[in-house]
């Protein structure tokens, strides 16, 4: 007789998106001439670029041809695509980072997801409030965390890092000691980021006190000002405490294409054991990473024309974002991010909770965006807008938002 691993059941579910689309169906039934503006997107509307396209096109034409026909990809993905990585991804931060280092995969979601499986049960993990569920969930299915508080809207046994105005949506050193942090910088939901000095702290905490950091950059194309750092391993000391994730999903449109990666240094060590041996076992008998055509895809995001048609996208997007920052700053409406990330992040006005903005939003000026308060109780009083739109939708809902 089998049993079911309980920890799922102790997840309450995701109703956030479930409840906008409920929302927004029964509005646009109620008043179909009604044009509503999504800017809650957390997802990529551009098509992929050119010289994507053109790379897909010629690794579809090879599978079709016995001479050039490809099967399982190699473990740790093959290896055009981690030198391309290695190169201009670290090499051009003065990173050094080995080939075996590097291990491809079908995006961010899955490798943060998946990464607590080479940690102990009991370790405890940190993280930022609010922030993308995924950290949680999945070590709420592996059963490293206590139960769901409904009234604190929290997991007993986590350690959560508020992220709030005061400390600029910025988490603090956590007083209780953790054995695996989660940051994500540049940030989902809030668009804030940290310093390559205030980087600097954390990876001197985690060697210090001997955790873990898990660092999600996969907003890292979305950097703009100088002093925020691209990679973690820009901090010293960082390859003795910190694992990266990347993605292709929000710098060059892979959302639905499906291509990420995962640096593990080999100076990662638990005593005597590497935890980049411990993925490497995990990640060649389980997963096979990504497909060959996927990862010829990927390769092509770091040539030339590769470079170039993906930052004009992200300049697009970011355009789109200092649209929305402006309109609502001169609007007088308390807001932050938006600088270098593709995320708004702004305060309710009127002491207005989440949900009753949303609605305010909605049934005023038909402007759909995204409760803070979805993201984790310190986002409560908080609404996300995201860059993701058209230029021109973009510009229309923030001149509507203006008028309220
Ligand atoms: C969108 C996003 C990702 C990307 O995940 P993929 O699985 O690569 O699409 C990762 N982390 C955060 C915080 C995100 O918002």
């Amino acid at each position: 007789m089998f049993n079911i691993n309980e920890n799922y059941l102790k997840l309450p579910g995701s109703y956030l998106f479930s409840t906008i689309g409920k929302k927004v169906r029964e509005f646009s039934e109620a008043n179909p001439d009604n044009k509503i503006i999504r800017l809650g997107i957390g997802d990529v509307t551009l098509p992929l670029v050119p010289a994507v396209i053109e790379a897909l096109h010629g690794a579809v034409d090879e599978m079709g041809k016995q001479s050039t026909f490809k099967g399982y990809a190699p473990d740790l993905g093959y290896e055009f695509l981690r030198k391309a990585i290695a190169d201009h991804d670290f090499k051009t931060r003065g990173v050094s980072i080995a080939l075996d280092e590097i291990f491809i995969s079908d995006g961010a979601k899955s490798d943060s997801g998946n990464i607590q499986e080479i940690f102990d049960v009991n370790c405890k993990i940190a993280v930022c409030d609010p922030v993308y569920p995924v950290y949680v969930d999945s070590n709420v299915m592996a059963g490293r965390t206590g139960e769901y508080i409904a009234e604190t809207g929290r997991w007993s046994n986590v350690i959560y890092m508020p992220c709030t105005k005061e400390n600029h949506f910025a988490p603090e050193l956590p007083k209780e000691q953790p054995d695996l942090i989660y940051l994500c910088f540049p940030n989902n939901p809030t668009g804030s980021t940290i310093t390559k000095a205030e980087l600097q702290k954390w990876v001197d905490y985690a060697n210090k006190v001997g955790a873990v950091i898990i660092y999600d950059a996969a907003y890292e194309a979305y950097i703009s000002e100088d002093n925020v750092p691209h990679t973690i391993y820009e901090c010293e000391g960082a390859k003795t405490c910190a694992i990266e994730i990347r993605s292709f999903s929000k710098n060059a449109g892979f959302t639905g294409t499906r291509l990420g990666f995962t640096v593990i240094p080999k100076e990662l060590k638990c005593g005597d054991v590497m935890l980049n041996s411990l993925w490497a076992r995990r990640h060649g008998t389980k997963f096979n990473g990504a497909p060959y055509i996927t990862q010829v895809a990927g390769t092509a995001v770091y040539t030339e024309e590769g470079r170039k048609q993906t930052k004009e996208q992200i300049a697009y997007y970011m355009n789109n974002a200092r649209v929305i920052r402006e309109g609502l700053l001169s609007a007088g409406y308390s807001v932050s991010g938006g600088v270098n990330a593709p995320y708004i992040w702004m305060a309710t006005p009127d002491k207005m909770t989440s949900w009753e903005f949303f609605d305010h939003l909605l049934n005023k000026v038909n402007v759909v965006g995204t409760p803070g308060s979805g993201f984790g109780p310190s986002g409560e009083g908080y609404f996300r807008l995201t860059a993701f739109g058209t230029y021109e939708n973009t510009l229309e809902a923030i001149e509507r938002i203006k008028k309220l």
